[in-house]
């Protein structure tokens, strides 16, 4: 693929690595391509970052036709730049498109796309410990037309953030609530495909938490309401006796890269991992007695982040002291290790950008 170039003329200042935040900033450049159904994708781009036009009665704006992925560039010891499981995030993107209706990319050119603008704007890789650059890769339909068959225009995009901590306060414990009135998703809905309108289905119940002093919702699943799903936005894993469980990939749950990335470190590392329904009366069972020895959220954006309290309705208890325990402590010390090259690779999960 053939990416035409033109570089932004005003580049921008980089922010203090400390003021970052998540998702705040953006480079100086962004990548789009056009698909139509008469000539398929054509015109990758790489150009200044700025506003994008569409017309009013886009797909997007009316029918919610979009996916999107996120991943990071990490900043090497040796100056270099790396990015984790890339393979894994076109996959998937791929299979959300085919889920919503929207056009596959071919899986080269979406991870070219990424390397060539990463490369554009490296200078905006931080190299602060916890900091990395987010890229938000996206696909949406701009079929100008309120019509409902077909999408026949289509933007691939990527734009790229400079990212501190997902959390305010990075490793400490997060309190999450169980959510007990709205459902995220249903088994044969979207619930795992990585789309916005999961995310449009989450907004209220993640404000109605917020309001709470929680950071997360816990779901529930959609029908039964019965078993933990995942955070919405990350998955989860419990320490329950030794053994990690996790809930399974029902249809509903977003098949995290990271879920799989920790299930496979704790595999190698000889700890037995679970991927089964766990009903939340388990959950607070075992929080109870104290059988629950850790939980932690995992996901790209949040790395792996412990749970320090937990709550469902007037049900509310405190895990391993409001303290990060020695697995999720491992497991993030191990990953982010290989996702910042200061630790060895023995998956070949990583992928050189410069
Ligand atoms: C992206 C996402 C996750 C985490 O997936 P990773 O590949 O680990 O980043 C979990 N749940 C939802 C709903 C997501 O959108």
């Amino acid at each position: 693929m053939t990416i035409s170039f033109t570089k932004n003329p005003t580049p921008g200042k980089l922010p203090e690595s400390d003021a970052l935040g998540f998702g705040k900033y953006f480079t100086d450049h962004m990548f789009l391509m056009d698909y139509s159904d008469t000539d398929g994708w054509h015109d990758a781009r790489i150009v200044p970052f700025g506003p994008v036009s569409l017309s009013p009665a886009a797909g997007v704006l009316h029918y919610g036709a979009e996916v999107f992925e996120g991943l990071k560039a990490y900043r090497r010891p040796d100056g270099g730049v790396q990015l984790f499981r890339p393979w894994e995030n076109m996959a998937r993107l791929n299979r959300s498109c085919d889920r919503i209706g929207l056009p596959r990319i071919n899986k080269e050119d979406g991870l070219q796309a990424i390397l060539e603008l990463v490369r554009a704007d490296e200078r905006w890789v931080p190299s602060e410990p916890g900091t990395s650059l987010y890229i938000r890769p996206f696909l949406y339909s701009t079929n100008p037309t309120l019509s409902l068959h077909g999408v026949f225009a289509a933007t691939f995009a990527v734009i790229l953030s400079p990212s501190g901590n997902y959390f305010k306060n990075g490793l400490e414990p997060v309190s999450i609530m169980v959510e007990t009135e709205d459902v995220r998703a249903v088994r044969g809905g979207t619930g795992e495909a990585k789309c916005g309108g999961n995310y449009a289905a989450a907004n209220r119940a993640g404000d109605k938490a917020a309001e709470k002093g929680f950071a997360q919702v816990l779901w529930l699943d959609g029908v039964e309401r019965k078993y933990v799903e995942e955070g919405g936005g990350m998955n989860v894993m419990f320490r329950i006796n030794g053994t990690v469980v996790t809930p399974m990939l029902t249809g509903s749950i977003l098949p995290g890269i990271t879920r799989k990335s920790c299930i496979e470190l704790l595999r190698s590392w000889g700890v037995s991992v679970e991927e089964r329904l766990i009903s939340v009366d388990e959950l607070f069972e075992a929080a109870k007695t104290g059988a629950l020895e850790e939980a932690w959220c995992v996901g790209t954006a949040a790395v792996v982040s412990p749970i320090g309290e937990l709550a469902w309705g007037k049900r509310k208890y405190t895990i391993n002291d409001n303290r990060i325990g020695p697995l999720s402590q491992k497991l993030y010390d191990e990953l982010t290790g290989i996702q910042r090259g200061t630790k060895p690779d023995p998956f070949g999960w990583v992928c050189r950008v410069c």
